[in-house]
């Protein structure tokens, strides 16, 4: 048993301090993936600081019709949020395909989007693994990576991000509220994670210490007609294979606007933009989607076991725009 101690702050700014001031402190939120990783030995903090009774709980509908997400909102809460389930369905399928009840019940926005990577290797602390031991070696990589990156990946790091509430707030182009020793500001969401490079330690663009308020949704009509797909190993308490999550807006058959993300295949929720591109201003067909699916994956780099997500992702792409045009 490590000792830890244990501070409950009053407000955010001192949430942030003591952050701060402590060089191996961390922020608990539902603690279904820290707690989890402290037991492994993986994450070894000395202060644990409770965000939960911070005022960050509410879900609020904004005057220009977006909406804030608190960063402690749990993520069985704002799945069956009424204005979610109707303005960002594309979010409650996410949230709905991850974890298990009592899991979601207690994983929190802010922890959900800044939990650690699912790689076998970063969880076993007698095996090589950059990301947790910089310098170390990646096991990785000609390891069992069945499960691992495809896209932007780095001798260094071929590790997923395995949120799928992340993929559906980067194809939602929301934005993080972060606040740490400089304030308060905002980060886009897409601009969150890091591409691993020659440091995978360091996996979002956030300072040490900062603290993630909410997250920002834009008003966006369009993502009325919007869903996620996860395609996994088993129908539920499994993480992705591979997974999208998408917006179309036709007019006509001819798509006005589009926006896709993927997951499971980079070190970030990996927000489609090449594919946007050859989707925008053409008449839908399944062949176009394939098309630009393959388009986006052009620079994929697949493993030695991870090469079905290629032909995975195209057909999960293909399977939701086709029902989202019908529908
Ligand atoms: C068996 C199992 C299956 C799972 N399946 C899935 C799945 O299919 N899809 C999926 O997306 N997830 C899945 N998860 C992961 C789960 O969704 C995450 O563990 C959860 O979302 C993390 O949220 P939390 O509030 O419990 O975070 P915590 O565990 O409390 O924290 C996670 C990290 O975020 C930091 N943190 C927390 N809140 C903040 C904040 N406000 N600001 C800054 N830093 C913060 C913590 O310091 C820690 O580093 C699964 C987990 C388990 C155990
Ligand atoms: S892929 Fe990344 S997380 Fe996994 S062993 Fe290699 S360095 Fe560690």
């Amino acid at each position: 048993m490590r000792p830890f101690r244990y501070h409950r702050p009053t407000d955010v700014a001192d949430a942030v301090a003591v952050l701060a001031a402590e060089p191996q402190a961390a922020y608990l939120a539902g603690g279904t993936n820290l707690v989890d990783l402290m037991k492994l030995g993986v994450q070894r903090p000395d202060v644990l600081v409770d965000v939960n009774r911070l005022p960050l709980d509410a879900v609020e509908e904004l005057p220009d019709g977006g909406l804030r997400i608190g960063a402690t909102v749990r993520n069985s809460d704002l799945a069956v949020h009424p204005t979610v389930r109707r303005d960002y369905p594309v979010l409650t399928r996410a949230l709905l395909a991850a974890a298990s009840g009592q899991l979601r019940n207690m994983a929190t926005t802010g922890g959900n989007l800044l939990q650690r990577t699912r790689c076998p290797y970063f969880q076993d602390t007698g095996k090589a693994c950059n990301k947790r031991d910089p310098g170390s070696g990646c096991a990785a990589l000609h390891g069992e990576n069945r499960d691992l990156a495809v896209l932007d990946w780095s001798e260094q790091c071929v590790a997923t991000h395995p949120s799928d509430l992340a993929v559906a707030l980067a194809a939602l182009d929301a934005v993080v509220e972060v606040h740490d020793t400089d304030g308060a500001r905002d980060v886009p969401m897409v601009d969150l994670h890091r591409s691993p490079g020659a440091h995978p330690e360091r996996e979002t663009t956030l300072a040490r210490g900062a603290l993630i308020t909410a997250v920002r949704l834009p008003a966006l009509p369009a993502a009325r007609r919007s869903t996620y797909l996860k395609a996994r190993d088993r129908a539920s308490f499994a993480f992705a294979a591979g997974s999208v999550a998408a917006v179309l807006d036709l007019d006509g058959d001819v798509i006005r606007d589009v926006r896709l993300a993927y997951g499971a295949l980079a070190h970030r929720p990996w927000r489609a933009y090449r594919a946007e591109q050859e989707l925008r201003g053409q008449p839908f067909s399944p062949e176009l989607a394939a098309r630009a699916a393959d388009a986006e994956l052009a620079e994929a780099r697949p493993l030695s076991d991870n090469g079905f997500k290629l032909p995975l992702t195209r057909s999960i792409t293909v399977r939701v725009l086709s029902e989202l045009a019908a529908s």
